[in-house]
């Protein structure tokens, strides 16, 4: 009999089915995955919704999901680092390991990298998946396979903090308390950041924020204009702060990173919002603010698992709904439903 295979298929816009599909054979390099958990991330919910993220267009049925972990259950003739029963973190872009932003370890820049769930390449959320054996985490006891899993947003946050140069006695700004806005604020903390302010427009992902340990949360609304929402900023702060992570990808938000931070401070971009947004740009020449892109991480995964594992990270709060990949089409309700509260949802695949 064929092994149960069940995998969560996107075939378009709000069109998620759960179908059978074929265990693949590890290659070599590889490591076939019996899979534990799948995090919704919000490009996965854009995929279902829009059917595209700018460029990237679902034009064939793509298998959904890249924030993943699983346990070895075969490994390729090539691996060493791993053997069958280790649990892991599955870090979702393979990069070509070959050309100059490989060797220089930016290979985030990679043109020619494998990302999951990223039209044409299919994705994780299904019950077994095979993967590069360089790009999984060996978990230790400590650490579950849904934080496993949430390794993947946590580096995102861990990188953007290391773009931001974010350091003991920086004050950093985050702007949008989403995911990503929180693990950044979990990861500014940890790395030592004396004073963090968050914003939101949503009270209660404030709310998350202050019980996660920001300092001060700041609510915004949609139709402050600059000045009033930098004097907003720096009253809360007491003063300018140095750091600033954008994680909203608003225009206003991104206005903001540059407005608000201290002259010779840097504005880290995360957020990825309209294509082409107005910033005072003279205003950042002027003060010498640098502002720095952010995209993915590269070289973050096993920082990002230390701080789980030492204990100095906990994101066991922001997840919030756990599902079976049989209630795959509920788990993505509840992740796109503003109002169920959700801030991650975790499906389990086991
Ligand atoms: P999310 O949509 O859950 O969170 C965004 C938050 O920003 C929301 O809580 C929203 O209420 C808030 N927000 C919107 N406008 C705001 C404003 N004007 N001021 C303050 N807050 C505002 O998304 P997420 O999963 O947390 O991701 C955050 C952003 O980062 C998204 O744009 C996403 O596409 C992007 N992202 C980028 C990378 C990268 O590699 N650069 C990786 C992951 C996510
Ligand atoms: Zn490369």
């Amino acid at each position: 009999m064929a092994k149960d295979n069940l995998t969560a298929i996107l075939y378009g816009i709000n069109d998620i089915r759960l179908e059978q599909t074929p265990i693949e054979d590890p290659n070599d390099d590889e490591v076939l995955l019996e899979m534990g958990c799948v995090g919704i991330c919000g490009s996965d919910v854009h995929y279902l919704v829009n059917g595209r993220i700018g460029d990237f267009i679902v034009k064939k049925p793509m298998i959904i999901g890249h924030e993943s972990s699983g346990v070895v259950v075969k490994i390729g003739t090539n691996v060493k680092t791993l053997k069958v029963g280790d649990r892991v973190a599955i870090e979702p872009g393979v990069p070509c390991r070959m050309c100059h932003f490989c060797k220089i370890g930016r290979y985030n820049l990679c043109k020619d990298i494998v990302f999951l769930a990223t039209p044409p390449v299919h994705g994780s959320l299904r019950r077994f998946y095979k993967h590069a054996a360089d790009f999984c985490f060996k978990l230790p006891e400590n650490v579950s396979l849904a934080e496993g899993a949430f390794l993947e947003p946590l580096s995102v946050g861990v990188h953007a903090c290391k773009r931001a140069n974010i350091t003991i006695g920086s004050k950093v700004l985050i702007l949008g308390a989403g995911p990503i806005g929180l693990v950044t604020l979990l990861v500014a903390k940890s790395m030592g950041a004396s004073k963090v302010v968050i914003t939101d427009l949503m009270q209660d992902r404030l709310d998350v924020a202050k019980q996660l340990g920001a300092d001060a949360v700041l609510l915004m609304t949609k139709d402050g204009t600059d000045e009033e929402n930098v004097r907003r900023v720096h009253d809360l702060f007491g003063e300018e702060p140095d750091k600033t992570v954008d994680a909203s990808g608003a225009q206003s938000s991104i206005r903001l990173a540059i407005l608000a931070t201290r002259s010779g401070g840097t504005a880290v971009l995360v957020g990825m919002g309209a294509p082409e947004v107005q910033i005072p740009l003279i205003n950042a020449l002027i003060r010498e603010v640098d502002i720095r892109g952010v995209f993915r991480y590269a070289n973050c995964y096993q920082d990002a698992l230390d701080l789980i594992a030492s204990g100095k990270v906990n994101v066991k709060p922001l997840i919030t709904h756990n599902f079976k990949i049989e209630e795959t089409i509920k788990a993505f309700d509840t992740s796109k439903d503003v109002k169920s509260g959700a801030i991650k949802v975790m499906i389990h695949c086991k």
